[in-house]
């Protein structure tokens, strides 16, 4: 008996020191370290990684013998990027027919195929997570394209995703075709209360991480010179959508554009305003007061107004006063590009934080609003969004200062993600 006890105590022993030798441990000498807590930045930072996650992080000091270091003396590392507002089933769509052409054109299975490059893009420039709104009529490909990654199958970002997004019957395309031909929508279509929470519970039950509505539509300003919109749901129906979200633990994203529909969207109780050009005094007040997070979605804003036309230029003029005056009021701005709203392949989703800094951040501002705010919003404040110890190694380098020059950011050189090498052409 007591052989047997030696013999197992002994095999556990054994296994436990594979386990610990099997571990994966690295080190990365940071030149320059932005950790995301810190005002200033860590010269000469020493961060020990074992397996996915950070083990510590030091000024100075040197990597235990027979660790692996990554030599990073030259550049500046911060931790990975989080981009809460993607669509990596979409490829642009500044005209309506370049949208109904995908939805018509493409089988959701090519657009999956096209979702896995375009996550390996956003990997490749640094956003280690992203938040993906909606498929856009894929269905729920965007769960498929989150498991591959995770699986280890295809490189990408972490990801959290919100499946097909809600609207009323009629609200969205694929709109203006003959009644006599079934197309497909963009989004799910929900009516009425019962129906909002039976939406809710089928796509929570495909593999939603968030579920997102379109709160309105129709954006115009009026003599009160204030964006106004047409609501999409009632008040009824907005809120049924929230409450058995909220009820199954998770959380809502509404785009609102317009004064009306922001407002209608915070009356509903929603965790996220996406876009959100139209914002008034009250209406940022209120999201202060309540941590309502604002996904600004700059980057689309600029890159689709000329294209569109109408009144697009003007509420992105409108955005970015918005932006300044939101800074100072403290609502809690979370960096959001809407990739996919413009094709992933022409622009650099990192362009967002330029903006930002045009706008009034500062560039560490900037830098948090695209990783530890992101992070809190994600609800993997613990998990990522800083450099420390505890946390997935999440960390990307680039060559010179963003504090000096925030478009660094759009050279990223270097990432990891949970510890592995995705990319290295530090010099
Ligand atoms: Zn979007």
């Amino acid at each position: 008996m007591r052989r047997i006890v030696a013999a197992v105590l002994l095999s556990l022993f054994l296994s436990l020191l594979v386990a610990a030798q099997t571990a994966h441990r690295v080190a990365i000498r940071a030149g320059k370290l932005i950790d995301g807590r810190g005002d200033k930045p860590i010269e000469n930072a020493l961060i020990l990684i074992e397996g996915d996650k950070i083990v510590s992080v030091t000024p100075g000091g040197s990597a235990p013998s027979g660790t692996e270091v990554i030599d990073l003396s030259k550049s500046t590392v911060l931790p990975g990027f989080i981009d809460a507002h993607t669509h990596v089933l979409l490829q642009g769509d500044i005209t309506a027919e370049e949208y109904d052409e995908q939805l018509l054109k493409q089988s959701i299975p090519y657009r999956a195929i096209l979702a896995a490059r375009n996550a390996h893009i956003a990997l490749t420039h640094g956003f280690t997570t992203i938040r993906d709104l909606e498929t856009e009529g894929a269905m729920y490909a965007d769960v498929d394209v989150k498991n591959a990654i995770a699986n280890g199958e295809v490189p990408g970002p972490r990801m959290q995703v919100a499946t097909r997004a809600m609207t009323p019957t009629g609200m969205y395309p694929l709109l203006g075709y003959s009644w006599e031909l079934k197309v497909p929508t963009g989004v799910q279509y929900v009516d009425g209360a019962e129906g909002a929470r039976k939406a809710v519970r089928e796509q929570a039950m495909y593999g939603a991480d968030w579920i997102k509505y379109y709160s309105d539509r129709r954006y115009h300003f009026e003599s009160d010179a204030v964006l106004h919109s047409m609501v999409n749901f009632t008040d009824e129906e907005a809120k049924a959508i929230v409450d058995e979200t909220h009820r199954l633990g998770k959380k809502v994203a509404a785009h609102a554009i317009g004064s009306d529909g922001i407002a209608a969207a915070l009356r509903a109780g929603v965790d996220t305003i996406e876009h959100g050009d139209g914002l008034t005094e009250a209406l940022m007040d209120e999201m202060a007061k309540r941590g309502v997070y604002w996904v600004p979605t700059i980057t689309v804003g600029v890159y689709v107004a000329p294209g569109r036309g109408g009144n697009w230029e003007k509420m992105a003029a409108l955005e970015r006063e918005n932006f300044s005056k939101a800074l100072k009021k403290g609502v809690k701005i979370a960096l959001g590009t809407d990739a996919g709203g413009f094709d992933w392949k022409k622009l650099n989703q990192a362009k967002e934080f330029e903006y930002y800094v045009q706008y009034g951040m500062t560039p560490m501002q900037a830098i948090r609003a695209g990783t530890s705010v992101p992070a809190e919003l994600l609800g993997w404040g613990d998990k990522l969004g800083t450099i420390e110890a505890g946390k997935w190694a999440d960390i990307v380098a680039v060559s010179g200062d963003p504090l000096r020059d925030i478009t660094e950011l759009q050279r990223v050189m270097f990432v990891m993600k949970g510890g592995a090498v995705y990319k290295n052409d530090v010099k």
